[in-house]
């Protein structure tokens, strides 16, 4: 496993990979790497001949408010938790490499970017576009894995991709759960204990909402009360979005139909949570 944390290195390197023939698939993350995040190193390692890892914890994807600071950074751990998956390089750049001084180009995905988790975190989405860009051209892969736990962000790469004409094929990988139901998250680890007992609340709100769903229920204005009441019952007031809405378009819907997205993000004691599952 090589460990790369300049872009000219990363990019000999790949145009060397790209001759041969082979594939390249990549894993972007943050780092503070999980099972999540490990099912998809799992799922790229059979994609491509080729495994790439980034891990970046990306500036601009954060608002001023937010936890770009204390987000948990821990590459030597993180390294160790995948020496042995058959890893072929993580490429770790640090941010003056990413963003030179003088960077000024964004992009963004206008419409998908307005709704859910986008009213809520503005500047977020162009954020994750931009740097998915970077990376793409950095690592130029001809697969690259997300987790449908950031349902939007995979949404939007997807829209990029097709807008854009990148040749990079992006899947999306089923969200890794703990026992209890709730998302793996790398931001889990800010929850006290009385906190982590409230969030596995959130999915059992999701859970409960489709039992309703699949027991004839349309109305998502009933159904949407009827999870933030679950929510608010275990102490969790600070609720985002509790939405049903289109699972292409991301516009909330009146009546629901099968297959739409469910999708929450609330914040217990200032740590923001999301989940979805698919009606
Ligand atoms: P992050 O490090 O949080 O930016 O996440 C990196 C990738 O891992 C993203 O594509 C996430 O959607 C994905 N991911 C994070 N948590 C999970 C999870 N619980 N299940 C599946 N994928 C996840």
């Amino acid at each position: 496993m090589r460990i790369i944390s300049s872009i000219r290195e990363m990019q000999g390197l790949v145009n060397g990979v790209i001759r041969t023939g082979k594939r390249i698939s990549l894993v972007p993350t943050m780092g503070a790497l999980h099972e999540g995040h490990i099912n998809l190193i799992n799922e790229g390692r059979n994609r491509g001949d080729v495994l790439v890892v980034s891990i970046f914890v990306n500036p601009t994807q954060f608002g001023l408010s937010e936890d770009f600071t204390k987000y948990p950074r821990d590459l030597e751990g993180d390294l160790s938790k995948i020496e042995d998956l058959g890893v072929d390089i993580v490429f770790a750049p640090n941010l003056e490499e990413i963003y030179p001084e003088g960077f000024q180009t964004y992009v963004e995905v206008k419409d998908l970017q307005e709704h859910l988790c986008g009213h809520f975190r503005p500047g977020h989405f162009r954020g994750v576009a931009t740097v998915v860009l970077k990376l793409f051209n950095i690592v130029k892969p001809q697969v690259a894995l997300f987790g449908e736990k950031d349902y939007q962000q995979l949404k939007i790469i997807q829209r990029m991709v097709k807008d854009l004409n990148l040749e990079v094929e992006v899947i999306g990988y089923p969200i890794v759960r703990e026992k209890d139901g709730l998302a793996l998250s790398s931001r889990n680890v800010y929850l006290l204990m009385n906190e982590r007992n409230s969030a596995s609340q959130v999915s059992k709100a999701l859970r409960e909402i489709k039992r309703k769903f699949d027991m004839g229920c349309r109305n998502t204005n009933l159904m949407v009360e009827f999870g933030k009441k679950i929510l608010e019952e275990t102490g969790i007031n600070d609720i985002d979005y509790l939405e049903i809405c289109d699972p292409e378009t991301l516009e909330s819907k009146e009546l629901a139909g099968r297959g739409d997205l469910l999708a929450v993000a609330v914040r217990i004691k200032g740590t923001r949570l999301i989940d979805n599952i698919r009606l």
